[in-house]
């Protein structure tokens, strides 16, 4: 059977029961659309794993904070119907502004302590605009498991923190990032930038990679260890919005690195932000 698109929660959720009804699992995806390989091993994971895929595609306005990224953002929708077809899926939910938010929300959900740093310290509001809609979507969707990709670390921190502080029955599958063959994480906003400013944006991935070779080999200072980031980014045109290494756990800052670590970069290329993480356990 080919792809099935709604746009309503209603007809969403209809045809949700009798998929329910049948016994059969469902596998959720939560996307902003403009679709591209690292979402594909989303849906392929999903999948793989569950008996049917739903992919929503929204661009959600409550997590921008600056309304021209929110008008910039590549808007795909015809072409995410059929990557998210070739990679398994059998639903695209894809809803408009207003069939999300009738009227504005006055109730939100706020993940305390993992978002005092990190992107949530230069996005004011982001994190509660991601955490209440992704509620908002499994609640509507009612997945058994959702994909969420490692590449946004701190999203996926305060997803699974959600879930389990309210009690949402749904497990969280968290999938490795998918990359350019050159390192570059891929993402959306890749696509916005000029080649110049492609050609250096894989040197975020080579400043995380010289940090975690030097933590591999034996530096556990973070201070020096970020040091090594720092210089390997000196000369190019890139303004480093933040470089941290955190507790994996609770995304705070470490001085010492004797715990799992999370080893985080957000960096401007031009008018283009782009994220990327590694990991790191002693
Ligand atoms: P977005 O459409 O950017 O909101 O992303 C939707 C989902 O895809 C999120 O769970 C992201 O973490 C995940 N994702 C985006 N880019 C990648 C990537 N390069 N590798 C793995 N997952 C990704």
């Amino acid at each position: 059977m080919s792809i099935r698109i709604f746009q309503t929660i209603a007809e969403l959720r209809t045809a949700l029961q009798t998929e329910r009804m049948a016994g059969r699992s469902i596998g959720f995806v939560p996307t902003m659309g403009a679709l591209h390989a690292g979402h594909a091993r989303l849906i392929e994971t999903s999948a793989r794993e569950c008996d049917i895929t739903i992919v929503s595609v929204f661009v959600n306005p409550t997590q921008f904070n600056v309304q021209s990224d929110f008008d910039r953002y590549p808007r795909t929708l015809e072409t995410d119907v059929s990557l998210s077809e070739s990679a398994g899926a059998a639903i695209v939910f894809a809803p408009s502004d207003k069939e999300m938010y009738p009227e504005p929300l006055d109730a939100h959900v706020d993940v305390d302590r993992l978002t005092e740093h990190l992107c949530a310290a230069f996005r004011p509001g982001h994190f509660r605009g991601v955490a209440t809609v992704v509620l908002k979507l499994l609640n509507i969707v009612q997945p058994a498991r959702a994909y969420f990709g490692e590449k946004d670390a701190q999203q996926l921190a305060v997803i699974r923190r959600l879930v389990a502080d309210l009690n949402v029955p749904v497990e969280i599958s968290a999938v490795p990032t998918v990359r350019e063959a050159d390192g570059l994480a891929m993402s959306s906003r890749n696509r916005r930038l000029p080649a110049e400013e492609r050609r250096i944006a894989p040197l975020l991935y080579e400043a995380l990679l010289g940090v975690k070779k030097a933590l591999l080999e034996g530096e556990n200072d973070a201070q020096n260890a970020k040091k090594v980031a720092f210089s390997v980014l000196e000369n190019a045109p890139i303004r480093v919005e933040y470089l941290e290494i955190v507790d994996s756990r609770d995304l705070q800052p470490v001085q010492k690195i004797n715990v799992p670590v999370l080893i985080a970069i957000a960096a401007w290329l031009g008018d283009t932000r782009l994220i990327d993480n590694l990991t790191y356990t002693p």
